[in-house]
């Protein structure tokens, strides 16, 4: 295992990774002081400079080198994450292969978005060639979530890595042993620097790296958290890009295709346990529809399961605290007149969740309003789609929304106040690496994925380089007044028509 700590590291404490279905021991990891925080950031800014050397197509080359030791290796990945977090390998894999793709776009994709581009020089200025190009931060430190601990760090950290940036990567403190194979499989391609590194330990070690003398900050997890990171990082002025939590909608329609928007709806509450930022948590449907909307999400309800064996559909909840979260969003949905037409709270166990549909629950209840990160969904009846619209936009949440509607798909799509919207289908947008992902309100700000997400890791830098000295000299104590008059004149007649 290639070592990530500073030589002069002065490790005292360490913690040990759990799998969540047996308790078992997957690993044990150092909990990282400040100093050894600052160490890492240090290296790395030695780092960043040989790595923005290379430039484009250097870094491209090793980011694809990477991409396929990935690939070769996608089963011994698949176990580390279900290792660490329970899920079933299918879906380990699945989230593995859409970062690949993202790794993909990022290197083929980065010159073009980022590089240097001319840009129009206006009248005035016209004896000027301007240009503009994408440099990169420095360093970039990387917080990650335990939900998708592949997928989702691997969004900003190969787009930041893609833009030129060296990455110090702090996982959760639930997947620390993801964090370091996806770390020790990029230094076998980038042996020469530090070029990503892994720093572990709790909010601490966060906290310390957010403090340290990174470039800028990209945050995946809470918004609680997102809340004190942005505090910190506020102290030296490093930019952030927050990626935190949802509580997101899907709208079946009158005319939607209910088969596949009850699919969608079984498959978006429940696989990963609801431990999804994207999951669907809340279903707003056409009360010309929902009566037979509500019977096919029941019945397919009946297949999936949550467990700890092969044949489960879904894993235990890999942070055992959030059990509780779920247990208080069914127990108050069901005190406030809410029914559970699958599940309820006999569904809430040790370990894990089973699969709970809700209906008849108020607005206001916590089930409707608080993230609750299970395999729960809330169902509710609507007028038409104005009112689904209205619903689903009343809530301090943006992430991601899902809309099934044969006729009106892209309309509602376009009114939905999220980050980004699937159509017929389940969260789409998320594997489609060159549409950027992020939230709006308490979801958090700033993209990652697609030219957006590049160009969060990278400054613009403009350039204007006088190709010949200007006729009117405006910036100059030997401007006249002849020149004044001129441009006058000239404003009037480009600008000052009525
Ligand atoms: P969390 O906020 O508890 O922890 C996230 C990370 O922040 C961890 O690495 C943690 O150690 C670190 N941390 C905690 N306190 C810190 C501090 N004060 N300073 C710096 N770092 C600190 O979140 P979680 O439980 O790991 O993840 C679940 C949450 O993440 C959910 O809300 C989910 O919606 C969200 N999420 C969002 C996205 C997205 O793209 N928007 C994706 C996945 C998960």
């Amino acid at each position: 295992m290639t070592s990530v700590l500073p030589e002069q590291s002065t490790v005292r404490e360490s913690f040990e990774s759990l799998n969540p279905a047996t308790d078992e021991v997957v690993g044990t990891h150092p909990v990282h002081s400040r100093e050894d925080v600052e160490a890492a950031v240090s290296k790395a800014h030695e780092a960043a400079v040989w790595w923005e050397a290379l430039g484009y197509a250097g870094r491209a080359e090793r980011l694809r080198r990477w991409k396929g030791v990935l690939t070769r290796r996608l089963a011994q990945l698949a176990e580390v994450v279900r290792a660490e977090t329970g899920k079933p390998t299918g879906d380990a894999q699945l989230e593995a292969v859409l970062a690949i793709e993202h790794i993909d776009w990022a290197a083929r994709n980065a010159r073009k978005v980022l590089g240097r581009k001319h840009r129009a020089p206006g009248l005035l200025l016209s004896n000027n060639d301007a240009t503009v190009e994408y440099q990169p931060y420095g360093v970039v430190g990387v917080i990650g979530p335990w939900n998708y601990p592949v997928y989702t760090p691997l969004g900003s950290v190969t787009y930041a890595l893609a833009a030129g940036n060296a990455v110090v990567f702090k996982p959760s403190e639930y997947t620390p042993g993801v964090g370091q194979w996806l770390v020790d499989t990029f230094a076998e391609v980038v042996p020469e620097y530090p070029v990503l590194q892994q720093v572990t330990g709790f909010g601490t070690t966060g906290d310390a790296l957010v403090r340290s003398e990174v470039n800028k900050i990209a945050f995946t997890g809470s918004t609680a958290t997102g809340k004190k990171i942005m505090a910190a990082a506020s102290e030296r002025l490093t930019p952030v890009v927050i990626e935190a939590g949802g509580k997101d909608p899907m709208l079946v329609d009158a005319d939607a295709d209910l088969d596949a928007a009850a699919d969608a709806t079984v498959w978006g509450a429940f696989s990963n346990a609801g431990q999804t930022c994207i999951g669907v948590e809340r279903v707003y449907v056409h009360e010309r529809v929902h009566d037979e909307f509500v019977a096919k999400v029941l019945d397919k309800t009946k297949d999936i399961r949550g467990g700890a064996d092969s044949r489960a559909q879904y894993g235990p909840m890999t942070m055992r605290s959030q059990i509780e979260v779920v247990r208080s969003h069914i127990t108050d949905a069901l005190a406030r007149g809410g029914r559970a037409l699958a599940g309820g709270l006999e569904a809430v166990g040790d370990r894990c969740v089973q699969p709970t549909v809700l209906v008849d629950v108020p607005e206001e209840s916590s089930a409707v309003r608080e993230e609750t990160f299970g395999p729960t969904v809330t169902i509710a009846k609507v007028r038409d789609m104005e009112e689904a619209i209205a619903k689903a936009n009343d809530t301090v949440y943006g992430l991601g929304s899902t809309v099934f509607s044969h006729s009106r798909g892209t309309e509602i799509a376009r009114r939905l106040r999220t980050g980004a919207t699937a159509i017929n289908a389940p969260l789409a947008f998320a594997g489609i690496a060159s549409l950027p992902f992020g939230g709006v309100g308490d979801s958090g700000f700033g993209r990652i994925h697609g030219p957006e997400g590049l160009r969060e890791f990278a400054r613009p830098k403009a350039i204007a380089r006088q190709r010949f000295p200007a006729p009117l000299a405006l910036t100059s104590f030997t401007r006249s007044d002849k020149t004044e008059q001129l441009v006058s004149k000239a404003m009037a007649i480009l600008h000052g028509r009525k």
